[in-house]
């Protein structure tokens, strides 16, 4: 696969950053992104680095050395791509690297992470409560058979959730998301809540993807970026598209209503007969054709 043109990694690390650091390291890692002609977004908090970036594999490798020199180690998820996943090159300072919006959770290590082999076990063996800590649309697309799906419209619900869940207390609970980075905080909010036998995927579904592409995972997965979802061989998505309308992934193929080329919505929008359209500029047409019809 590293013959196709643009290699993606995905890492995070949570240590700690002085808050009067956050700005230099930020023009330090945008220098970096010129240097190795990244694209994609890293975000910087005074809890760590969390990134998805993509360039060339040269590039890639360049800049994880970088990264490694400046942060200790690191793990890199990598996946290929034949288009540019991403427009531009940002790095933002934020007040976490993963919102929970709860500042004093602060993950610390690698406690009650269980590797996807260990995960693809416990899965086939034992009778678990399954949690997907992901938002709304990423569920929408796939969850592993058997989760529970919170309906989080953002991360910051999660711990809400878990406090009206009436999850028993001492059932074994299992959680997952994107690349574990969510479920590392996800985790501790539960175990502040007395649920003491937690674990979370290490490496999210894209490491168990990589070693288990038949697994238990049977759909795609959201990613953030230009390809909205991985297959199960994480490569870029046929089948999902964003939705012109909403942003949200969609996998609704149909023609344009005014202009007739093909096109992919989401389920919700395709409910509105404006929404039946392209673009937005298709659906203002579609709405000025029914007003005149109208009159
Ligand atoms: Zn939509
Ligand atoms: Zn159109």
């Amino acid at each position: 696969m590293s013959n196709q043109s643009y290699t993606v990694t995905a890492f995070y690390k949570f240590l700690e950053i002085e808050e009067s650091e956050l700005r230099s390291l930020r023009s330090e890692l945008q220098r970096m992104g010129y240097k190795f002609k990244l694209q994609g977004l890293t975000l910087v908090a005074t809890e760590g680095v969390n990134g998805t970036v993509s360039s060339s594999a040269e590039g890639i490798a360049q800049f994880k050395e970088f990264l490694q020199t400046r942060f200790g180690d690191i793990t890199f998820k990598d996946s290929y791509c034949e288009f540019r996943p991403f427009k531009r090159w940002l790095v933002k300072i934020r007040d976490e690297i993963v919102a929970i919006k709860d500042k004093s959770i602060i993950p610390d290590g690698d406690r009650n992470h269980l590797s996807p082999e260990q995960w693809h076990q416990v899965l086939s063996e034992e009778d678990v409560v399954l949690i997907d800590t992901r938002n709304i649309c990423e569920t929408d697309i796939c969850m592993f058979k058997g989760a529970i799906d919170p309906r989080l419209n953002s991360f910051g619900e999660f711990p809400d959730w878990v406090r009206d869940s009436g999850i028993p207390k001492d059932k074994k609970v299992l959680m997952y998301c994107t690349g574990g980075i969510r479920c590392e905080k996800a985790l501790i909010s539960m175990q502040r809540q007395g649920y003491e036998n937690v674990f979370q995927l290490k490496g999210g579904i894209l490491d168990y993807l990589a070693e288990y592409p038949e697994g238990h995972w049977d759909g795609e997965c959201f990613v953030f970026d230009g390809r909205v979802a991985v297959d199960h061989q994480l490569a870029p998505s046929q089948r999902y598209k964003f939705c012109p309308h909403c942003g949200d992934p969609g996998d609704l193929q149909a023609e344009c209503r005014i202009c007739e080329v093909a096109m992919v919505i989401c389920q919700p929008c395709s409910t509105h007969p404006e929404r039946n359209t392209c673009s937005k500029n298709c659906a203002e047409k579609f709405r000025r054709q029914e007003a005149v019809a109208g009159e």
